[in-house]
């Protein structure tokens, strides 16, 4: 088992560090006004050449996989400290783009290459107010009228609603019952019947809305569909990409706490000596650094063992996501501890860095939700009910 990334993938980390340390200054203003230039964000990733990292170069990608994925979102996560610069990457490159490559050539034709580019970025609408774990009852409606599809529905949490254009929408066909009946296609912010509503304001994760999309009789032609009903097990392979963003997500913030709290202790003094000098102190530094090794060697696990090189196995990518999600806040926590009574205020990263990663913990299927998953792949004979 070798461990050592390629010189091409070290290279790719190295601009993304690069990159990421680029924003640092930047994040704290983001996070006070939850207002952020966006657009500036995209065309400095792009710049950088990190659109589309995992798409095929012959939709204008880099011709990367799972792996080269999660090294750049990792990257910028730890060192902009901050999740906007990744945002690009996951709507050029992330789940919803990727479910395209699961289509047939027409809508891949039709949409692809702008998405790879920027052009036409795209988010992924699979929550809705009543139907956020429970994905299979979800009641967003897609029924055929001619060449075209009828949508009705209710879609919450959209990150990037007020800045995307496209989303890739989960919807039930012809009012057919659970996973069966649910497939995706392409609802185009733009379109006649559709409302992009604020949303809620969350804690962390700001800067761009996690919005709603109402729609209301609106009119998708049938070659955007992405994914039809019946492959629903099909679909999620691609959504698995939204999983291994979430382990990069984990990696890098709790890097990025280790980080500030290993400069704070070395610069705090109490008692006549810097505090990284008390047993507790580097006690906890040692702990948090070995719960981000085992995060590591679990989530680079998931991208190693992708199928294809692309989509990460639900098995390995489940249980990164359910430890990242277990020890990240843990981290963040005795990290704004080892700042004292200045943890907690705002003159630090550190508050923001905690509050980012409380805000995404059940983002992308709850704790609960990933231990059902990998309970049931360890006991595949008992039909464990998630009812
Ligand atoms: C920052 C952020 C960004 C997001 N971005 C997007 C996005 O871009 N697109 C999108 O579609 N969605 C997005 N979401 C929505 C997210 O995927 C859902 O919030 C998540 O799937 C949980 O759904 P819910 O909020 O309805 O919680 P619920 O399903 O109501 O779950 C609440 C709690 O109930 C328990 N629970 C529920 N079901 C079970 C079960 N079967 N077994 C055991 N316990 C259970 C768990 O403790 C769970 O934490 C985002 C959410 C956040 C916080």
């Amino acid at each position: 088992m070798d461990f050592t990334l390629t010189a091409a993938q070290q290279d790719l980390q190295a601009r993304a560090e690069k990159l990421g340390r680029s924003f640092a200054e930047e994040a704290r203003a983001w996070d006070e006004s939850d207002d952020a230039p966006y657009r500036e964000i995209f065309d400095r990733v792009d710049a950088e050449g990190l659109l589309g990292v995992a798409m095929p170069s012959e939709y204008g990608g880099q011709g990367g996989g799972a792996m080269e994925y999660l090294i750049v979102v990792e990257a910028l996560f730890r060192h902009a400290q901050s999740w906007l610069p990744p945002e690009p990457v996951f709507c050029t490159s992330g789940p919803g783009p990727s479910m395209f490559l699961l289509g047939d050539d027409a809508v891949k034709d039709k949409y692809l290459r702008d998405i790879v580019a920027g052009r036409r970025a795209c988010n992924i609408a699979l929550t809705e107010p009543d139907a956020g774990s429970a994905l299979t009852h979800l009641s967003t409606t897609a029924v055929r009228d001619g060449d075209d599809y009828i949508i009705n529905g209710h879609k919450s949490f959209l990150t990037g609603s007020n800045v995307n254009d496209l989303n890739a929408t989960f919807v039930r066909f012809d009012y057919i019952p659970g996973a069966k009946g649910i497939g995706a296609l392409v609802v185009d912010a733009s379109m006649p019947g559709v409302e992009i509503r604020r949303g809620p304001v969350f804690i962390g994760d700001r800067g761009i809305n996690h919005g709603d999309m109402v729609l209301t009789d609106v009119r998708v032609p049938a070659e955007d569909v992405i994914v039809g009903p019946g492959q629903f097990s099909r679909l999620m392979t691609a959504f698995n990409l939204e999983r291994l963003h979430n382990c990069g997500f984990w990696l890098g913030y709790s890097q990025a706490a280790y980080d500030e709290a290993a400069a704070y202790t070395q610069r705090r003094e109490a008692f006549g000596k810097q505090i990284i000098d008390f047993q507790s102190v580097y006690h906890s530094l040692a702990d948090m650094w070995v719960q981000i090794e085992g995060l590591r060697l679990l989530a680079y696990r998931a991208a190693a063992t992708a199928i294809d090189g692309r989509f990460p196995r639900l098995a390995e990518v489940t249980q990164a996501k359910l430890f990242g999600a277990t020890v990240g806040p843990q981290i963040t926590l005795k990290a704004m501890e080892l700042h004292g009574g200045y943890g907690p205020t705002t003159d630090y990263a550190i508050q923001r860095i905690h509050r980012d990663c409380v805000t995404n913990v059940v983002a992308g299927g709850a704790p609960a939700v990933l231990r059902n998953g990998v309970a049931a792949g360890l006991f595949p004979d008992r039909r464990f009910s998630q009812a």
